[in-house]
């Protein structure tokens, strides 16, 4: 039985080549440049290459995707609509070229122009559709359901800006609009004949069918249409060929007409642009909630049309009858942001499909998964019922129907205890009463899963205690992975040549067998070649430190390197001020075992958020005085790596030897950056938060920095915090406080730096910097005599690695298809074809 199954596939996987017999790679290429670019000079810019490269590509990824969605609608199989504000998918070229196999035939037939492949990725601009870990989380997950064959769909928000570009002025964040759609986007498909159409404003009336059952209409809305454009996702070597759905909102043309009719053409014209706003730009928010319209219009944008869009693929095969809707199909929500998902599916099936109350919950219910990212409170998303109420005012309706039956349950759990219903109440009083995003999430999904182990029993521990006791079957835990093809694979192809050299390369495809290398320590030849590869990566990364930022790194120095949105919790501060013990170390010729470092950092600030702008000039201003000083130099370089994105990751990572996730303890959900420097044999030095907490785990005592307060001591030593007291005891600290409070790092700039000093010294500080100052030193101090023993560091480099295998986004994503969605992969790859 078993066996006829893979031969069936093998059988199909046949077939599908022989379905893409294609052209050759040549010609195409070929006629991309000449005729569809127009363009004859072969001196013509990189950028033109590109472009008729990535058509070329394309065709070969979009034959694959019909046939991809032909298998899926043939088998009528249960399907995953992943539903995200963001994908920070990063560039495309590269990753399409390795996953269709095509190296060799695109070497072959650039050879004719004259360029090399590594040139034209490049000319590639980033997708930065995404903040940070949330969206870049997505966007891994997209690439291991396409390699594991797995029929997802992410659903998306086609931005006209991205994240914004970052660059630096006087040691300031500037902020440059991310006009990434300006030379147009080789890869999507627009599908306009699948435009679906989303309403707002309006008012909610009472209306009698003609068989006197009684509807709520929703009418006199501003409608909004929602145009998809298709991004290929493809799997890894296994002719799948996966699909992110992006909407793009346009203006109705009933709408200009009605204006233009009254004869205001004008503002016909004004009315598109307004509806052509809700897709305009990413909120550049990491961790923190807007408030704004327009970000709820985004929200709920996304959702109706992706709803309306899954619920008309469901009613051309099944009428209807939406019986086994929720066998067949999961919705799963990255974090609350589409959580509005919820009452939408209720409103098109009570309102257009004519369902009853029971049934569509029952069906929303049992087809909606929540993932949370965070128990940070400025994150936790509220809407102002006043806002819903006017914006969606029959939406508004339900929530409160949803929340009048859920607080019946309550009571039967809690009989007559008014404090529960106002603490579990979906609405929480006050002036300006407010929905609760999270909660509205909770009460109308099947799953709710948390990031990490250490987070996910927070979740049920602590904010979501009583829901957890309500339903403790609904909670579970997925801890966050990456992709081992981006992240190692594409971004470090030396080491994965080196590692398949010794244990084949079946890893890329089942990470868990990375550990395969561990005996490899033993390996004098191998453990050389580690080295050099590490090396060399260090100076690729010094040559862009050097023409980005202007400072000269030594690979030959340890590499300390702290890359991620700029936020107090995540405190680049602590390492900051790290930097200035060593400095006056230096400076007092306290130099014995002092290990030669440069400190790389990186990262965006969002644009409204001072204390984390005010950081990066710190560390600029920091960087600036040691840089100038010939006495540090041999010791301390430091760089601020401007616009830290998903390109400057693949350069950064490979080359790092020490990896900075120093996270006030119990505020990262998970991480991810820590796994990709963990995969690529960096050492972390880490507080034991989010996901750290597992790569410690897996890598063991000796092979990780660890230091500072853990997240069961936190809440007792925040009650009777006393930092100038801290300060005061230790002599470091204080040292460090003396030179900060002098003004060295900002003579001409007296005082800018009060707002960061007297945090630190704020008794409520809630990231614990000066109770982490000593135990971070003596980390770092460990970490820095580690790395004189290079041998030694060389062994760990690769324990890390071959300790990593956890943390590949295929091992979540198998959970997350075990456990929540159970869907069967289709065509998936025989394992021998790899
Ligand atoms: C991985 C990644 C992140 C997440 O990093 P953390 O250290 O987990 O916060 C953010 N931005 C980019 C560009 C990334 O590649």
């Amino acid at each position: 039985m078993k066996k006829q199954i893979d031969i069936d596939k093998a059988r199909q996987t046949s077939k599908a080549k022989s379905v893409f017999k294609e052209h050759s790679f040549e010609e195409d290429l070929s006629h991309h440049f000449h005729y569809t670019l127009g363009r004859d000079e072969v001196s013509s810019s990189h950028y033109y290459l590109f472009q008729a490269l990535a058509y070329t590509v394309k065709d070969r990824l979009v034959a694959r995707c019909r046939h991809t969605l032909q298998q899926r609608q043939d088998s009528n199989t249960k399907q995953v609509a992943y539903l995200s504000l963001e994908f920070l998918m990063g560039r495309a070229l590269n990753n399409a070229v390795l996953n269709l196999d095509l190296s060799d035939e695109v070497a072959h037939a650039l050879r004719h122009y004259g360029v090399e492949l590594e040139d034209l990725v490049q000319t590639e601009r980033d997708a930065g559709l995404g903040n940070g870990g949330l969206g870049r989380l997505a966007a891994c997950f997209l690439d291991s359901c396409a390699t594991m064959a797995l029929p997802v769909t992410g659903y998306g928000i086609r931005y006209e800006y991205g994240m914004f570009n970052q660059s630096v002025n006087n040691g300031y964040q500037v902020e440059h609009p991310d006009n990434w759609l300006r030379k147009g986007h080789p890869w999507e498909v627009a599908a306009p004949e699948q435009v679906q159409r989303v309403k707002f404003y309006g008012h909610v009336t009472l209306q009698k069918d003609h068989l006197g059952r009684e509807h709520r209409v929703w009418q006199e809305t501003q409608d909004v249409l929602a145009i998809p454009y298709d991004v290929p996702v493809p799997g890894y070597k296994n002719d799948t060929v996966n699909t992110l759905r992006l909407w793009k909102s346009e203006a109705t043309d009933e709408f200009n007409l009605a204006e233009f009719n009254a004869g205001g053409y004008s503002e016909a014209v004004a009315t598109k642009n307004l509806a052509e706003q809700i897709t305009m730009v990413l909120y550049p928010n990491d961790s923190s909630e807007s408030g704004k319209e327009l970000r709820l219009k985004q929200q709920y944008f996304l959702v109706s049309a992706t709803l309306q869009d899954v619920l008309s693929h469901w009613v051309s095969e099944h009428g209807d009858n939406f019986s086994q809707f929720a066998e067949q199909q999961v919705f799963q929500l990255n974090d609350t942001h589409p959580s509005i998902a919820i009452p939408e599916l209720m409103r098109l099936l009570i309102d257009e499909h004519k369902l009853g109350w029971e049934q569509a919950w029952q069906i929303t219910s049992q087809s909606m998964a929540y993932t949370n990212h965070t128990l940070l409170p400025e994150a936790l998303e509220k809407w102002s019922v006043a806002l819903v109420g006017r914006l969606l005012p029959r939406i508004l309706e339900i929530i409160y129907e949803i929340n009048a039956r859920f607080l019946t349950q309550v009571s039967y759990l809690w009989p007559a205890n008014v404090d529960k219903q106002r603490e579990l109440s979906l609405i929480e009083e006050g002036d300006s009463p407010m929905i609760r995003m999270a909660y509205l999430a909770i009460v109308g999904s099947f799953s709710v899963n948390g990031v990490a182990e250490l987070h996910s029993s927070l979740l049920t521990g602590q904010l979501f205690k009583s829901f957890y006791q309500l339903w403790p079957n609904k909670f579970n835990n997925k801890t966050n992975g990456v992709s081992p093809r981006r992240w190692l694979s594409h971004c470090n192809p030396e080491l994965a040549t080196l590692i398949t050299g010794k244990i084949a390369d079946q890893w890329v495809l089942d990470f868990a067998q990375i550990n395969q290398i561990k005996p490899f320590i033993k390996d004098k030849e191998f453990t050389n070649q580690w080295a050099r590869i590490k090396f060399d990566n260090k100076q690729t990364l010094s040559a862009e430190v050097k023409a980005h930022c202007g400072v000269e790194f030594d690979p030959n120095m340890m590499f300390d390197i702290q890359v991620k949105r700029i936020h107090e919790y995540k405190r680049q501060l602590l390492n900051v001020l790290h930097l200035i013990h060593l400095y006056e170390r230096i400076r007092h010729n306290e130099v014995d075992n002092l290990t030669p470092r440069c400190v790389l950092f990186g990262g965006k600030a969002a644009p409204g958020y001072a204390m984390a702008k005010l950081v990066i000039k710190l560390i600029n201003n920091v960087a600036n005085v040691i840089n100038h000083d010939v006495t540090a130099n041999p010791y301390l370089r430091v760089a601020f790596y401007p616009n830290y994105n998903v390109s400057a990751m693949e350069v950064i990572c490979p080359a790092a030897d020490l990896s900075e996730q120093i996270s006030t303890a119990g505020k990262e959900a998970s991480g991810t950056g820590n796994m990709k420097f963990m995969m690529n044999g960096a050492l972390t030095i880490g507080t034991l938060d989010g996901a750290n907490i597992e790569i410690f785990d897996a890598v063991g005592e000796g092979n990780y920095f660890v230091f500072g307060a853990k997240a069961d001591e936190v809440a007792s030593i925040r009650a009777n915090y006393n930092p100038s007291r801290i300060i005061e005891e230790s002599p470091a600290l204080s040292r460090v406080m003396s030179m900060l409070e002098s003004g060295h790092f900002n003579l001409f700039e007296p005082g800018i730096f009060d707002p960061i000093i007297n945090a630190i010294k704020d008794p409520n500080d809630p990231w614990l910097t000066a109770y982490d100052f000593d135990s971070y030193v003596d980390a770092q101090h460990q970490a820095g005599l580690a790395y004189q023993n290079q041998q030694d560091w060389v062994s760990k480099s690769i324990l890390n690695t071959a300790a990593s295998g956890h943390f590949s986004s295929d091992r979540t994503i198998a959970e997350y298809n075990q456990d929540i969605w159970q869907v069967r992969p289709q065509n998936p790859t025989p394992k021998t074809d790899v």
